[in-house]
């Protein structure tokens, strides 16, 4: 099994700095509660808070993944929900990839119950040829093709989440 670089470690951290800095002047005099979302968003998660400049609390929840396969069975499972109350709060969700739009638009469903003060979504990674709604992030780092991809944080039957670049399977 072959893996080739679709974005490299270098092109990351440039945009995910710029993501930071936008992301920073939108929320500026503001404080976030920054939502990743296990296990794949780890990566991107740790890289962005570290380059976003406004006051923040880390969380984490945890959706059911694909298991072995690389499709999505069109249901959504939440396996771990947030320890933090969120009333009141400006919550930013980290995703590692955008694919049907399932994912997303189920946690901002559940959490809007909660009266959040607002809901955004950071993702690294956009494939809109995919989505199966309407769903849009608010922040994209990189919008990429119809291929199953892999590393920084995303994984294949739980391995190659520790690549620094992102990468598909060939051959
Ligand atoms: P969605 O609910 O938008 O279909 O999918 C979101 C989840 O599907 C992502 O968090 C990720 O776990 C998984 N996923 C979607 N596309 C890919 C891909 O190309 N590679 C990997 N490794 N996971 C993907």
């Amino acid at each position: 099994m072959q893996v080739k670089v679709l974005i490299s470690a270098e092109e990351i951290k440039k945009r995910v700095r710029e993501m930071g800095e936008e992301i920073s002047r939108d929320y500026a005099d503001k404080e976030l509660v920054v939502v990743g979302i296990l296990k794949g968003a780890f990566m991107f998660m740790s890289d962005l808070v570290r380059e976003i400049l406004v006051p923040l609390e880390v969380d984490f929840m945890a959706t059911s993944s694909y298991g072995h396969a690389t499709k999505t069975s069109g249901v959504v499972r939440l396996l771990k929900d947030l320890d933090t109350p969120i009333e009141g709060r400006h919550i930013l969700i980290v995703e590692d990839i955008v694919d049907s739009g399932l994912t997303l638009a189920y946690l901002t469903q559940l959490l809007q119950p909660r009266k959040p003060a607002s809901i955004k979504t950071a993702v690294l990674l956009d494939k809109p040829e995919r989505r199966r709604n309407e769903f849009e992030p608010d922040y994209v780092g990189f919008t990429i093709p119809d291929e199953f991809v892999i590393g920084y944080g995303l994984d294949y039957n739980n391995k190659f989440r520790e690549l620094p670049y992102v990468g598909y399977v060939s051959g």
